[in-house]
């Protein structure tokens, strides 16, 4: 099989500046609020990574690890917890923080299973959205980039492991 990664979708600048205009909108709603910023491994560590440091507020920071059933480039939505966070987030703000929404499945699994456990408030912040391939009504309180329906990596996001440490998304061709 051939890999061909040639296809810039995000380059690094428009990725930098996205980051900043969203932590200064998540800094602005969340002043004077107890927020918790929670990481969905492993793809949106690079992102929260880069988030965090924007912010102008304290905050405190989780992982939740999940794995999704299905093949390396098509989720199936059935969700399983790896790694649960370690933080109780009864009573506290909670903004689930993720690489990139596809169908929806996998955000939606995580605000229903988080609501159970009783935050003041939950909201989903991703960096990249493929809209087009929605399937669930998820409410994306604080989206980054449109991007279009392709199989991307970079920026967090991966092929069998790789690229992910790559600073922009690309569009990967399988042949
Ligand atoms: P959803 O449950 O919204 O369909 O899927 C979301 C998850 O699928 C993302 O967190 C990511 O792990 C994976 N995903 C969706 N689209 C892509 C893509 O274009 N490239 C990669 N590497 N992963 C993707």
């Amino acid at each position: 099989m051939k890999e061909d990664r040639s296809e810039i979708v995000v380059s690094e600048q428009e990725i930098k500046k996205m980051v900043q205009h969203l932590a200064d909108r998540i800094s602005e709603d969340y002043r004077g609020k107890d927020l918790v910023m929670i990481g969905v491994l492993k793809g949106a560590f690079i992102f929260l990574a880069d988030l965090v440091r924007e912010m102008k507020i304290p905050i405190s920071i989780d992982f939740i690890s999940v794995s999704s059933y299905g093949s390396s480039t098509n989720s199936s939505g059935i969700v399983k917890i790896v790694k649960d966070v370690d933080i109780d987030i009864k009573d506290r703000h909670v903004l689930l923080v993720e690489d990139i929404v596809d169908t929806g499945l996998t955000l939606q699994h995580l605000k229903d299973l988080f609501q159970t456990r009783s935050p003041k408030s939950i909201k989903i912040c991703s960096a990249f959205d493929k809209t087009s391939r929605r399937e669930v009504n998820v409410d994306i309180e604080y989206m980054g980039i449109q991007v279009p329906d392709f199989f991307l990596v970079g920026y967090g996001l991966d092929y069998d492991e790789k690229y992910r440490t790559l600073p922009y998304l690309c569009h990967l061709k399988i042949n």
